[in-house]
This record gives C-alpha cells, sequence and structure tokens, in this order.
C-alpha cells in the first residue's frame, strides 16, 4: 500500500525562508515516508495535523549538509536537505545514525526519478546567499557534484572561499522574479529621506511608499514614487512592507547591542524610554527599557527583557506570561499601555529614524568617479603613508574625506578597478568608500567622514576613562563590519587600531581594508622590514605572506588587546624580529587588566596557530554579544 509508512521518526524542520528578511525558526516535526510522499505533522501522523508533503517523484536531490551545526540555533546537530521543485528543505537529525537512515533511505526512493540534479550546494542556503560558494541566487546551479549513489558519510567540510575575486559576484542580487514566492512588484517604505544627487536617482521621503522595479545590486534599486516617477535609490534606505517586518517600526533597531542601547536610553533620559533590538540568537528580540524609579538610591537603569515565544503552531509572543499576542508588534502597543510586570510601560521609542541617515554605496547608482569640482576642501585630519587626508564638502551637503594620494605611493591604475567593487561593499559598520577622482594627478580618494578619527588615537585619548562593557561595544561593531568582508571573502590584510575610524555617534567602523596591497613602500610590504605590522600578523602571513579571512581573525585578536589597554603598543619591548621568534614558540600577548577572563579567552582563540582553529569572524560576532548580553530580566 502506497501509504504504508517506510520511515517514521521526530526531526528538526527549519523554516524555509522564503524571503530575505524572514528569521529562521526550527520546529519538531513527525517526518513519516512512504512509497510515494514526504509528509509532515505537528504530533500525530493523521491528515488534521499535517504541516508539509513533498511527492518523492519531484525531488531532485537528498544530501547530508556539510555543516557542523555550530551556528545554528537547532538542538538537533545532524542537518540534511532535499531538494524538490526548486525549493530546499533542511531537516535536522538527532544524531548521525539517524541522519544516515533517512539520506539512503530517501536515495534509494528516487533512484529513477527523471530531474536529478548533477551539482548541488553541500552547504545552507542562508540570510540570501549558499554558505558554499557565496552565490547570492537562490536558483544558482551548484557548485559541487552530486553523488547519488555516494554513501551519506561524508567528506569534512571545504575550506571556505576567500578570493578576493569571488565578491563582486556574490554582490548581485537575485532578479526580483527569481525569490521564490515573492511577487515580481515589491511595496517598500523609506526609513530616511534622500535627495537625488543625479537625474536618474528618485527622491525618498520618509514615510512614503515606493514599488520596487529593479534591484540594480545589493545597495541601489530602481523604484517608482506614487506619481509614476522612476528613478535609482539606495536600498539601505527602504524597508520591505510586509507584516512580521520589525524594521518599519520606529522602535526597532538591529545593529544596537547591549551597550549602544544603554547609552542611547541614558542620553534621552525619560522614564519609559526604551527601543527593541536583536539579541545574539538569531531571530529573537531584546526590548530595553530606561527607568527612573526602580533603584534605591534613585539611580536610573536599563532594563533589557527578551521577547519569548510559545511552543507553536502558532507561535505567540510575550513578554509577561499572563500577556502573550499574535505579534511583535501587538505585544509592543500593548505594552505601550500597560506595564504589565515591566517595571515602566512602555512610552517613548528611541528608534533609528532619530538617528542620522546612514552611508549610501556611493553618491549614486555606479557612479564612481566624482567631479572634483564638486569638491570643496576644508581643514586637514591627518597624513598617513599615502597622503594628506583633509575634510571635504561634496556638492555643498556631504562632509566627505578626501584622501590625495602622493605621487609614486600607490599602484594606482590597479587600485582605480578595484575601488569600482570596493564601493560596492557597504555596511553600517565599514568606512564606506563613495568614490574617486581619478582624472587628476594627485588621485583623491573620497571616504565616509568620521569625525573623532583614528580608533588608536581616541582610545589613548581617553585612558582612565574606560569600562570593560564599552571596550566590548566597541570589539562588536569592529567584528560586525569584519564579519560582512568575510562573507564577501573580502581580507583586509592590515586590521589593527591604526585602520579603524570613530564617528560622532562614536561607532566605530573599519577603513582601508584590502589597501595594503597598493602600497608601494618597500619597508611596509616585505615581512621583517620596520612598517610590516609584525605585531599584528600570524605565522603563516609572517612566514609565507599567506593571507586569508582567518589571517584578519588574528590581528582581530589584536585589536582586541589593543582597545582593553586602551591603545597600547603590543609587544612593547620587542622589534619585529624578536616578535616572530617570541610568537613562533608560541608565546602570546598577555591578560589586560581591563579584559575579563571570557574576554581574554576570545582573544586566545583569535591567536590559534593553526588558521583553520581560530573562530570566524561570524562566531566572533556571536561569542562577543554573549559577553555583552549577560543576564536579561524577567517580567512579573
Ligand atoms: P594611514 O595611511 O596611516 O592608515 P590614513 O592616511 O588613512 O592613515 O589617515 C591618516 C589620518 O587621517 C588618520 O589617522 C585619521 O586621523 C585621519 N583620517 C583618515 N581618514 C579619515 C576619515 N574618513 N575621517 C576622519 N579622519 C580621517
Amino acid at each position: 500500500m502506497s501509504d504504508e509508512p517506510l520511515l517514521e521518526e521526530k526531526l528538526i524542520k527549519r523554516s524555509q525562508q522564503k524571503r530575505m528578511m524572514s528569521p529562521l525558526n526550527y520546529k519538531e516535526r513527525l517526518f513519516v515516508l512512504t512509497e510515494n510522499r514526504l509528509n509532515y505533522y505537528d504530533g500525530r501522523a493523521q491528515e488534521k495535523f499535517r504541516r508539509g508533503s513533498i511527492e518523492l517523484s519531484r525531488i531532485r536531490c537528498v544530501e547530508v549538509v556539510k555543516d557542523d551545526g555550530w551556528l545554528n540555533p537547532c538542538k538537533n546537530k545532524y542537518p540534511f536537505q532535499v531538494v524538490h521543485s526548486t525549493n530546499t528543505l533542511y531537516v535536522f537529525a538527532p544524531n548521525r545514525e539517524s541522519r544516515n537512515v533517512w539520506v539512503q533511505r530517501l536515495k534509494d526512493e528516487i533512484r529513477h526519478n527523471r530531474e536529478l540534479l548533477t551539482k548541488f550546494h553541500p552547504q545552507f542556503w542562508q540570510d540570501g546567499e549558499w554558505s558554499c560558494c557565496r552565490q547570492a541566487e537562490k536558483q544558482a546551479p551548484g557548485c559541487e557534484e552530486y553523488n547519488l549513489s555516494g554513501d551519506a558519510y561524508r567528506k569534512p567540510l571545504p575550506p571556505i572561499p576567500a578570493e578576493e575575486s569571488s565578491y563582486g559576484r556574490h554582490l548581485q542580487p537575485p532578479p526580483l522574479e527569481a525569490r521564490d514566492g515573492d511577487p515580481a512588484e515589491e511595496t517598500v517604505v523609506a526609513l530616511y529621506d534622500f535627495s537625488s544627487n543625479e537625474p536618474h536617482d528618485l527622491t525618498l521621503v520618509k514615510g512614503n511608499e515606493y514599488v520596487i522595479v529593479e534591484r540594480c545590486d545589493v545597495n541601489w534599486y530602481k523604484a517608482r514614487n506614487q506619481n509614476g516617477e522612476e528613478g535609482y535609490i539606495p536600498s539601505n534606505y527602504v524597508t520591505e512592507k510586509i507584516s512580521g517586518n520589525l524594521a518599519q517600526f520606529a522602535w526597532y533597531s538591529k545593529h544596537i547591542n547591549r551597550n549602544k542601547a544603554e547609552e542611547l536610553l541614558r542620553k534621552e533620559d525619560k522614564e519609559g524610554t526604551f527601543i527593541v533590538r536583536d539579541s545574539s540568537t538569531r531571530g529573537t528580540y531584546i526590548v530595553s527599557l530606561y527607568t527612573k524609579s526602580v533603584s534605591k538610591n534613585g539611580g536610573r537603569v536599563v532594563k533589557h527583557y527578551r521577547i519569548k515565544e510559545t511552543e507553536g503552531p502558532p507561535e505567540q509572543f510575550y513578554l509577561a506570561e499572563k500577556h502573550v499576542f499574535r505579534s511583535i508588534p501587538e505585544l509592543i502597543a500593548y505594552h505601550q499601555h500597560n506595564a504589565a510586570g515591566l517595571v515602566a510601560r512602555l512610552r517613548y521609542p528611541v528608534g533609528k529614524q532619530d538617528r542620522s541617515a546612514p552611508s549610501t554605496a556611493g553618491f549614486s547608482y555606479e557612479k564612481w568617479e566624482i567631479n572634483p569640482s564638486n569638491l570643496t576642501f576644508m581643514k586637514e585630519l591627518g597624513s598617513g603613508q599615502a597622503g594628506v587626508v583633509r575634510l571635504g564638502v561634496w556638492r555643498a551637503q556631504h562632509k566627505v574625506a578626501i584622501k590625495a594620494i602622493k605621487q609614486g605611493a600607490m599602484l594606482e591604475e590597479d587600485f582605480i578597478e578595484e575601488a569600482k567593487l570596493m564601493m560596492k561593499l557597504s555596511h553600517p559598520k565599514l568606512v564606506q568608500l563613495y568614490g574617486v577622482c581619478s582624472q587628476q594627478r594627485p588621485i583623491y580618494i573620497v571616504t565616509e567622514f568620521m569625525e573623532h578619527g583614528c580608533l588608536l588615537d581616541f582610545l589613548q585619548s581617553r585612558r582612565g576613562t574606560w569600562n570593560a562593557a564599552s571596550l566590548l561595544s566597541i570589539c562588536m561593531d569592529v567584528c560586525e563590519g569584519m564579519r560582512h568582508l568575510e562573507s564577501n571573502g573580502f581580507i583586509h590584510r592590515d586590521l589593527g587600531a591604526r585602520n579603524c575610524l570613530v564617528n560622532d555617534a562614536l561607532e566605530v567602523k573599519v577603513s582601508d581594508f584590502g589597501m595594503a596591497r597598493y602600497v608601494l613602500d618597500d619597508q611596509y610590504t616585505s615581512s621583517l622590514d620596520c612598517k610590516f605590522p609584525v605585531k599584528w600578523s600570524p605565522p603563516e602571513v609572517f612566514n609565507h605572506c599567506r593571507f586569508s579571512s582567518k589571517s584578519d581573525v588574528w590581528s582581530y585578536g589584536v585589536l582586541m588587546w589593543e582597545a582593553f589597554t586602551e591603545g597600547r603598543m603590543p609587544f612593547k619591548q620587542s622589534d619585529s624580529r624578536e616578535v616572530v621568534s617570541l610568537v613562533t614558540k608560541g608565546h602570546r600577548l598577555s591578560k589586560p587588566k581591563l579584559a575579563t577572563a571570557a574576554i581574554y579567552d576570545i582573544m586566545q582563540l583569535c591567536w590559534h596557530e593553526k588558521p583553520e582553529e581560530r573562530p570566524s569572524f561570524a562566531q566572533l560576532c556571536l561569542m562577543i554579544s554573549d559577553v555583552l548580553e549577560g543576564d536579561v530580566a524577567v517580567a512579573n
């Protein structure tokens, strides 16, 4: 009989993440394999509990997912994938044995299917990209040969691709119609005003709705306003207008850590000021709330509450167990009127819209050459190896930093080519490259202006005022910027506090990424000469010039050490040759006084002799965020 179960087991299913925005969730389901179908149920194997069903004849690939489960919050750590039609279902088995049984049995059942894949993706589709090959199109062809008769015990993880050349392709988003299940036209809401800089741009008014006509690249979309006018807009100035997208709400800020939330709320200094932000666990949120009325000595307090979810379906949300809601916006709306277990009601949202608009990837779509006559030069900000940096204003509107490159200091032609791609690296924790003036000598490099200048000077100038939380918050900013470079296969090669900058909101951003390749200075480029950053380099770099995202991780550990020593020089007493010898023998920088044991542990992980044993920036972000979050309050 066709519906006789061949296999039956409780496994965990990952949500399909049909939209890039939607958080992932993991639900336990009873999986039942029959001769014709793979069904899954919520609880019992009865029709009314059925949550999904896949016809075996439509399955194109079943395979183990090469992932150690480290980054997945799912309690089962043995994922496998079922590719059917154009979708991929990810299922997590409780142990290796169970996974092998399912994969092998399913492979046997689909053996004669007509549309089997020849190539597949051995790792997850996650947050808009394939983790294995970094392609950003869901329907992109697989990157590994699919072997239907191969056994389920697979090879170890492949190395993460790290060639700089791969990131350009990654930055192309999928065309609208390729995003499964999405309509071809999509409505967005403007989060900030944007005034068009070129005739082909479209002006945005905060709060107004626009229709996306084309996703030109990750940073620029073509949009239409309510009058039917079309033009380019920066993608980070709008958010999708769909239910469940918290970015539409004034109270939600994605990139705010605990320390930043506390700073923002204290600055407002109003009873009931609050912010909703992401927690370190993917897809869960924290409400940070400011009150003056709790502490006995009249001090101000910020409480952090985790938004909890009930067992679904449907999942519901709550802060206090007695008050449960179908959605987070409903929960917030309720607590705006009722404290109901919180120290105060949620009175005043502090949202991203209250702060200044973020940088755009260039001043307009595909515009990287800047006309020097649009620049006004102001005071000198500093000078480095490549030349003098001045404050400037572009078209009397935007403050910028302008670096005039000394002749002979740089491989200019190569850099100008690369600059087109670097401009597309746009992230709140990376100093934005706006463009270049390449038609003249000296050439100018125009970047985002950072009011407080270099991080190293900033740390030193405030010695004695730092605490562990604020230093860790600096490290978190840098880690997020580096995670973005890592996920685009881009290597910094010269990370250190000297190459990070601080803006007026006291955010720290990574600067000068990849620039070391264009420096024309023998003392800088050869590893034992005095300007080469040996003290920030791992053995594989000072011995063999082998750069990778994992060599950036080593440098990042040294940057953490610089932060927690308030800007001291690492290995102060030693010259380059001595440092090479010390590090080769296993000697490492010692624990700074301001660092806790947990923080020093993280630094030491970055200094593992073997690059593959060091954590990735994605893992470091989670570790740092865990230390930063500490305890959360409970509503009662
Ligand atoms: P280096 O070549 O030594 O890395 P840079 O040439 O990048 O240094 O910068 C020299 C100095 O100019 C920095 O230390 C900083 O004080 C200032 N500066 C550089 N870029 C910016 C910027 N975008 N905003 C503000 N100040 C900057």
